[in-house]
């Protein structure tokens, strides 16, 4: 693993020594000085910027998730109001945009929906109450 050690001013292909800690940190041992330093990003010279597979692919996290609702096409979420799945809402209370993902259909034309908030997470919340 290519690291720059600030002993000898250069970069050297190191080998790792330790990538067990408990804090996650990977040591290297720099083959010059002999010298163990933890590895970190590279922020030394931006030009020669190694990719660093430190972005671990997982369950979508809540920032994608709030970057692909359309946010603009929002209906302002009223208890009154009709909704359908895959409409987008926002809260005025929470001041926080959902979508939603079910509905479930209540007696007297009331629906129950289950919509996944940005900042609030998966909320139920009722619609089509009497106004
Ligand atoms: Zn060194």
């Amino acid at each position: 693993m290519e690291q720059y050690c600030s002993v000898c001013k250069a970069r050297y292909d190191m080998s790792v020594v330790s990538e067990s800690s408990d804090d996650g940190v990977i040591w290297l041992k720099c083959p010059n000085c002999q010298g163990i330093l933890p590895h970190m990003p590279d922020i030394a010279d931006d030009a020669e910027t190694t990719e660093v597979a430190s972005a671990e692919p997982g369950p979508v996290s809540d920032e994608t998730f709030g970057e692909e609702l359309d946010t603009a096409m929002a209906k302002p979420y009223s208890p009154t109001g009709h909704y359908a799945v895959g409409d987008v809402l926002y809260h005025r209370g929470w001041g926080d945009h959902g979508l939603v993902l079910e509905r479930q259909e209540l007696p007297g034309g009331r629906g129950l929906l289950k919509v996944r908030f940005v900042k609030q997470g998966e909320m139920q919340l009722v619609e089509g109450a009497p106004g």
